[in-house]
């Protein structure tokens, strides 16, 4: 919680640092989570294949902690821009990452584009092809919710969907006759060699969490918390939690701000 706050403050500030201000913001708005859930990829909104083998190797994140990117040209509005870098500059100031356009002599970078059907990413580092795609939303609408522009960069950078990992059955219980027909998928659970925590246990308040009705085919929920205060804190999209830094800043080795590991 307190890593919200601190980014909401951090977000004041960078409203007024990149002139976002006077468009038609709203901070909290449209979790942009339909627009995940339903993007028509992986898991709603992860561009890859099927299995996430050998996602601890360190030739899936980003050399030097660096992300090159672009933004293809007149895809978005210039505030638009500005939203998305607003979500890079959250990331940078809680870790070691940094965000940098591709200069043109750099070609493994991180595209970002439009998208007609949802906001989606492809899953860490890879030379053939990073891509986000956004759906052009007004600011703090759909994909252009400030957490769900954060949430789909942790994709990139190398994350999954937080109730896929190994413990989550000590956690929470997916309900599987509330999920829609061919759904089901979306819930697996991966080996704890094949995520890893990073240093951080589960955390019902992570960004990479999905919302408790996902892919509900009755709006009953889908995923219901062990915890009783987890229950209502899945699915947030306000900011990285706590947990989340601590796995950033863990698995790109930043140094300073590394916590200890498990
Ligand atoms: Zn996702």
């Amino acid at each position: 919680m307190f890593a919200m706050w601190t980014q909401f403050g951090i977000l004041l500030l960078a409203c007024v640092y990149l002139g976002v201000v006077g468009a038609p913001f709203n901070g909290v708005g449209d979790l942009g989570t339909d627009l995940e859930l339903n993007a028509g990829f992986f898991e709603g909104d992860m561009d890859i294949k099927y299995t996430p083998d050998g996602k601890l190797q360190p030739t899936q994140r980003w050399p030097l902690a660096t992300v090159y990117y672009k933004i293809e040209k007149k895809k978005f509005t210039a505030h638009q821009e500005k939203f998305i870098q607003l979500g890079m500059w959250n990331i940078e100031m809680v870790s070691c990452i940094t965000f940098e356009p591709a200069p043109k002599e750099i070609r493994d970078y991180l595209l970002i584009t439009d998208s007609k059907t949802g906001c989606s990413s492809t899953v860490g580092y890879s030379k053939d092809n990073t891509t986000i795609k956004l759906v052009p939303n007004s600011i703090g609408k759909g994909c252009f919710n400030l957490g769900t522009i954060q949430h789909e960069l942790l994709h990139t950078l190398g994350f999954f969907h937080q109730h896929n990992y190994a413990d989550r059955d000590d956690y929470v219980k997916i309900v599987k006759d509330n999920i829609s027909t061919g759904k089901l998928v979306n819930f697996q659970k991966y080996a704890a060699d094949s995520l890893g925590n990073f240093g951080a246990s589960y955390d019902y308040e992570s960004i990479m969490h999905y919302p408790s009705n996902a892919f509900s085919k009755n709006g009953g929920e889908t995923i219901i918390a062990r915890q009783p205060d987890g229950q209502s804190k899945m699915g947030q999209r306000d900011g990285l939690s706590s947990a989340d830094v601590t796995r950033l800043n863990n698995m790109y080795n930043c140094p300073m701000l590394q916590p200890e590991r498990n």
